[in-house]
Parts: C-alpha cells; sequence; structure tokens
C-alpha cells in the first residue's frame, strides 16, 4: 500500500444528476496538494450504502486513506457512516460529546431531538471524532485493521472546510510525516497581458525551481503565482520575499493587490487612503460594478452609491446627460460616457466617479458600433478625466464582466498613479 497518498469520494447522487457541482473534491485537492501530500483518485458515488462501501474497499486497495464528504446527516439517504463500518467491518459506539452537544443544541432551539438525531453521535468503533462547530454532524476518521483510515465529512462546504483544514490536514501531515508543506504568494496584476509578463519576467522563472512561479490568466487579469516548499512558514517567507520584490519591481504599475485582495478592494484601499467617494453611472454592466464594490468589507466608507442608467430617459433625468449628445454621438460614445460620470458624481455627492456604456448584445450593433463596443469614462474631484474605447469579445454575460473588470482597472491605476 502506498504510503502518503490518498483518495476522495464525495457521496451524494445530487451529484450524479448533474444537479449539483462537487467544489468539495477541488477544496480538498489542493489543500492536500499544498501539504504534500498525493491524491491518487477521485470519484462520485450515490446515495447507495453497497457502493459507497465497494467505492471505500477499492480506493483503500490502491491508496493509504479515503477521504469521503457528504451522506452524514440524519436523513434515510444519508449512508455515509453505515458504507465505512461496512467496507472496515466495524459496528458503531455512541460518542458522548457528540450526543451532549446535540441535546444543548435542541434544548436552546426549543426542538425535540428524534431518534435519527442520536444516531448522528454514533462514530465507527475505534474511530477518531472530527468536531463540527457549524453543525450536527461531527465528521470522524475510522481504522482499518490493516492500517488503512478513512475521513469522513459532512458534505456541507462551510462545515467541511475548517474541519478539513483545523483538523484533518494536520492527523494527514502527522500520519505521512510530510514535514514540507506549499505556501503560496499571489500577485495579482491588471492592464498587462500574459506575454508582457512573461517578457519581464521570464528569466525568474527559468532560474528558480523553490520557489516556483507561474502565471494565470484571467479575463484582463493575470496572477503572478510564487510557490515555496518549505518546512514551515517562516522560512517560505524567506525565500519568497526577494523573488516577490523583483516580481514587483519588474510589474511596477500593475500589481494591484496580493493574496485575498480583488480589484474592487484595492480600489477601496485607495479610496480610502485619499479619503475619496466613489459614485458609479452603468449601463451595459447592469449593477455588476456596484455588486463589486459593495462585495468589500467596510464599502460604505468609500462608495456611494450607483445608477443603473439603462434606459436614455435615466441617463438624461437622473444623471444629466445632454440629450443632444445622445443624438449627436449615441448612447454608446466618449462624450455620453463622460456626462453620465460628471452626473452621477454630482447627483451622488461623490469625489470620484466611474461610468460605463456599451452594447452588450447579441443585437443593437449599428454600423460602426459593433456588439461588445465599450465606452469607459472616470471624472475627479481635481477635474480629471479620461474616457477609453474598447472592443470586447464574448457573449452578453461576458462582455458585461469583462467591461466591469476593465473599470476597476482603469480607476485603481488612475487612483494609484
Ligand atoms: P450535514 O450532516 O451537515 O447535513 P451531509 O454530510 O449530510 O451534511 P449531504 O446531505 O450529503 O451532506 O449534503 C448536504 C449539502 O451539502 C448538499 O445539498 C450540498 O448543498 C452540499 N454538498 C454536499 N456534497 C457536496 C460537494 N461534493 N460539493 C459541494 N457541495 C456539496
Amino acid at each position: 500500500m502506498p504510503t502518503g497518498s490518498v483518495e476522495i469520494v464525495a457521496v451524494g447522487t445530487e451529484l450524479l444528476l448533474g444537479q449539483l457541482v462537487d467544489t468539495n473534491t477541488p477544496f480538498i485537492a489542493q489543500r492536500l496538494a499544498e501539504s504534500g501530500i498525493d491524491v491518487y483518485a477521485t470519484r462520485a458515488v450515490g446515495d447507495n450504502r453497497e457502493r459507497i462501501a465497494a467505492a471505500i474497499r477499492e480506493a483503500l486497495a490502491r491508496a493509504a486513506g479515503v477521504i469521503t464528504t457528504g451522506g452524514l446527516g440524519p436523513t434515510v439517504d444519508d449512508l455515509t457512516k453505515e458504507a465505512v463500518c461496512d467496507a472496515l467491518d466495524l459496528d458503531t459506539q455512541l460518542y458522548a460529546p457528540a450526543l451532549e452537544r446535540m441535546e444543548a443544541m435542541f434544548a436552546a432551539l426549543r426542538r425535540p431531538m428524534r431518534p435519527n438525531n442520536r444516531k448522528q453521535a454514533e462514530l465507527p468503533r475505534g474511530s477518531r471524532p472530527l468536531s463540527n462547530p457549524n453543525g450536527t454532524a461531527p465528521g470522524f476518521i475510522a481504522f482499518a485493521r490493516d492500517g488503512g483510515f478513512v475521513v469522513s465529512m459532512p458534505g456541507v462546504p462551510r462545515e467541511m472546510k475548517p474541519m478539513l483544514v483545523e483538523q484533518v490536514v494536520p492527523f494527514l501531515r502527522e500520519r505521512f510525516g510530510t514535514g514540507e508543506a506549499i505556501y503560496t504568494r499571489v500577485l495579482h496584476t491588471i492592464g498587462i497581458g500574459e506575454s508582457e509578463i512573461d517578457h519581464r519576467i521570464g528569466d525568474l522563472f527559468a532560474c528558480s525551481e523553490n520557489p516556483k512561479i507561474a502565471v494565470l490568466a484571467h479575463d484582463f487579469r493575470a496572477d503572478v503565482k510564487i510557490m515555496a516548499k518549505s518546512s514551515s512558514a517562516e522560512s517560505a517567507e524567506a525565500a519568497i520575499a526577494p523573488l516577490q520584490q523583483a516580481i514587483e519591481e519588474r510589474l511596477a504599475g500593475y500589481v494591484f493587490g496580493r493574496d485575498a485582495e480583488t480589484p474592487a478592494s484595492a480600489v477601496h484601499s485607495q479610496l480610502q487612503a485619499r479619503g475619496w467617494r466613489l459614485a458609479v453611472a452603468e449601463s451595459f454592466t447592469g449593477g455588476r460594478l456596484a455588486a463589486a464594490l459593495t462585495g468589500v468589507a467596510g464599502s460604505s466608507q468609500s462608495f456611494t452609491g450607483a445608477v443603473v442608467a439603462y434606459d436614455d430617459s435615466v441617463k438624461i433625468g437622473q444623471l444629466g446627460v445632454n440629450a443632444g449628445s445622445i443624438g449627436d454621438f449615441g448612447a454608446v460614445s466618449e462624450e455620453v460616457a463622460l456626462e453620465m460620470a460628471r452626473g452621477v458624481r454630482d447627483a451622488l455627492g461623490a469625489q470620484i466617479a466611474l461610468a460605463t456604456t456599451g452594447i452588450a448584445g447579441p443585437g443593437g450593433a449599428t454600423p460602426g458600433k459593433p456588439v461588445g463596443l465599450a465606452w469607459i469614462a472616470l471624472v475627479d474631484a481635481l477635474g480629471r478625466q479620461r474616457a477609453s474605447r474598447f472592443e470586447l469579445s464574448g457573449e452578453r454575460e461576458t462582455i458585461a464582466r469583462r467591461a466591469t473588470t476593465i473599470a476597476l482597472g482603469m480607476l485603481w491605476r488612475h487612483l494609484a498613479h
């Protein structure tokens, strides 16, 4: 049996019917990869006791352990625990702390506790419980007589994720003696293409094996990932820091954030640093800018609001856009984009404003104005203004999403420089 390897089994008939996208498996696989633990295979099985047990047996024949998610709940189709017992030839035993927790929870909710809830406090005999602060069903690690093990966690991602990170990964690292883990730093760029990034930092790729560097392109954004395999966070940081500095210098003006930062959170930080607030006028982006901006915690300090000015009458009535400008240049034009930005800045009492106007398609194209044409304008408190024209490709949703990213990038660059 290979040491240091596991297989992942996602349990749930919904997964097989295509009704539920399995996000648990990639999440687990990523966390294990970071910890230097190999995943040999992954699969999904339905809520069927025999087939779950068979999947566990087959996986244990190939790998040192199996990780399952789903099927731990109190209902009749939650069969993972029974299947683990079948596969490992174990019976169950009551795990008192889980029962007490459940009793306290039901008492607090003034709801009667049913026998099927009690069933959730029973774990395969000899197993190690995994506490679940975010739900009722505890997880567990059950042990086979020949040294194999089965980790079972709930299917609900909010319950599974902390259980994996806080309890399962430390268990696996200890069990497999993997002293090293992969530590990652992500540098987010905007407004620079993948090939230009490659041109500027390609030599660093070639000469660095550990840390490793990778570039991942998204829509109008690219991430540079620096990954260090190391025995501690401190030594990883020491390895990453000089490389990070070199990359940030070579990509100066394009790196808007690190790790969990987003274009909207970078804009929020820049606005806060100046004590400015932003207003937006959106036509074809339909509120996506506002959604991105309000997605940042504390955004009320930097964002006043948005007007989704879709119809020309709203552009004119709410934002003070000149009817003549629309008549002369069309709603998708530099003039109208700038007037929308000025109008929303004044109407919503902001220091800086962004406006978008464009043709998301599939209809609406006119001679000289193809689907995907967009104007994005920006006006600030110092009277500086700019408008840029883009021709975006893709379907309706893609075009609107791309324009949103571009607008945030334009604003970030304006504020940062
Ligand atoms: P609990 O005991 O907390 O109810 P459970 O182990 O019984 O959890 P399931 O009943 O299998 O979990 O699934 C509950 C919900 O969790 C599903 O309806 C789905 O929303 C989510 N879920 C389950 N498996 C996955 C998965 N592989 N990927 C993403 N979400 C999942």
